[in-house]
């Protein structure tokens, strides 16, 4: 039986169907955004009549906010595994994350990237210093590509950019591996974990990894705040992020600004407390439950395969192979079928929630289509709001679209198909 995990919000709303009445949503789109845990929500909830300045009010409610949000860091600092001294730095998500780091390299850093990385970790990045090392077919080829390209960077600081799972593909990338090979040549590693954190555990300090980011929206905490968690050496000496007020310990009439070191450094302006507290319950609730989590996923997903497995023309995408590990993501094409249409039929006749396109991985996505007529994929991606019941669903329904087609007639508005 699929172990009982935490409930979310708007778990059993129904949906219009445009073949009449209506049916249970089937959110299958948890890569995207996953819904709100029922206890983010009541924590939330409980915070609101507390709702206040952080840092700078004297009042009761001012400390009250102060104090959830500061404790948030060692929240957000204990979900991530990171060292005891290791610096927690709230951002919007986990894009905003990447390009503070960005904005804090010194000078003359030479960082590499793989080019199946999800524009937010692929783009911020600039120069000439910047190292594309392409796309690999294999754990051990990426380690291969890592290594060669660490050893023809100039001297100087350097950085890798790794990803913990792929948001197209949700396969798991060799991030301890990677990260030792980083060490070896004085490399220091960052690691997107937006699409790991809510699947699997993240243990930056087991897995020597130096800087993470993630996203709330993605972890159940739909409040527009991320984090970047890691080593503070370089973002200490970084001019900051936002300038403003809580980044300056005084501003002279004259002369030099004394820019806070520390967290508030890059935490210019009267920051999401809302959206901190409930990023901070999601990690609580996802770490109490990381084994249920797991349990469940890893049923789903069987499942979910094994029945795709039969829908004819059906080719799942992946780098490294069907049996490697992965997180409870799915992208395919079906041969013939337009991957907008199916997706834009799932929803309107069997009240499925999909994604398609080319989910910000332009590079990765185009790679893993190569040879097939599609440009682009439809994703599914499991979560906690997902049953065994939208499991079966979709693949009876995918069954279905692909042996007659949609019910119903569609057409092309904008590059999006409307019932
Ligand atoms: N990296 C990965 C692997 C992601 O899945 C996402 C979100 N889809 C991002 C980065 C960017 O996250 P956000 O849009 O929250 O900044």
């Amino acid at each position: 039986s699929v172990p009982a995990v935490p409930a979310v919000v708007g778990a059993q709303l129904r949906v219009p169907l445009v073949t009449g009445g209506s049916a249970e949503y089937a959110n299958l789109d948890h890569g995207a955004s996953a819904p709100c845990l029922n206890a983010v929500r009541d924590a939330v909830n409980e915070l609101l009549p507390w709702y206040a300045s952080v840092h700078r009010g004297a009042g009761f409610a001012s400390q009250v906010c102060t104090r959830v949000y500061e404790g948030a860091r060692e929240t957000l600092r204990r979900f991530v595994g990171a060292r005891r001294t290791d610096s927690v730095i709230f951002t919007r998500n986990t894009t905003d994350a990447l390009n503070l780091l960005a904005a804090a390299l010194p000078a003359d850093t030479s960082v590499v990237v793989f080019d199946t990385e999800h524009h937010a970790a692929l783009l911020p990045w600039a120069g000439e210093r910047v190292h594309h090392l392409g796309i690999p077919e294999s754990p051990q080829e990426a380690v291969r590509l890592l290594d060669a390209a660490l050893a023809e960077c100039a001297d100087g600081p350097k950085l890798a950019v790794l990803t913990g799972a792929s948001n197209v593909t949700g396969e798991l990338w060799p991030v301890a591996e990677l990260a030792r090979v980083a060490r070896e040549h004085g490399a220091r590693t960052v690691l997107d974990a937006a699409q790991l954190a809510p699947h699997r555990p993240v243990r930056i300090a087991d897995l020597g990894v130096d800087h993470a980011v993630l996203s709330g929206h993605k972890l159940y905490a739909p409040f527009g705040a991320g984090a970047l968690v890691g080593r503070d050496d370089w973002l200490d000496r970084a001019e900051p992020y936002l300038a403003g007020g809580g980044a300056t310990r005084s501003v002279p009439d004259a002369g030099e600004i004394d820019w806070n070191t520390g967290p508030e450094r890059h935490e210019a302006g009267s920051p999401n407390t809302v959206g901190v507290h409930a990023l901070a319950k999601a990690c609580e609730v996802l770490a109490e439950h990381a084994e249920a989590i797991e349990g469940h996923e890893d049923l789903l997903l069987r499942r979910l395969r094994a029945g795709l497995a039969t829908v004819p023309g059906l080719r799942e995408l992946g780098l490294f192979g069907p049996e490697h590990d992965r997180v409870g993501v799915v992208s395919f094409t079906v041969d013939g079928q337009d991957p907008g249409l199916l997706a834009a039929a799932l929803s309107a006749e069997h009240g499925i929630g999909v994604r398609d396109g080319l989910f910000c991985a332009h590079r990765a996505v185009r790679h893993l289509l190569a040879g097939t007529d599609a440009q682009r994929a439809v994703r599914i991606s499991l979560g906690l709001g997902t049953t065994v019941e939208h499991v079966d669903r979709i693949v009876t329904a995918l069954r279905g679209l692909v042996a007659h087609g949609p019910q119903w007639s569609y057409e092309l508005d904008g590059g999006r198909w409307v019932p």
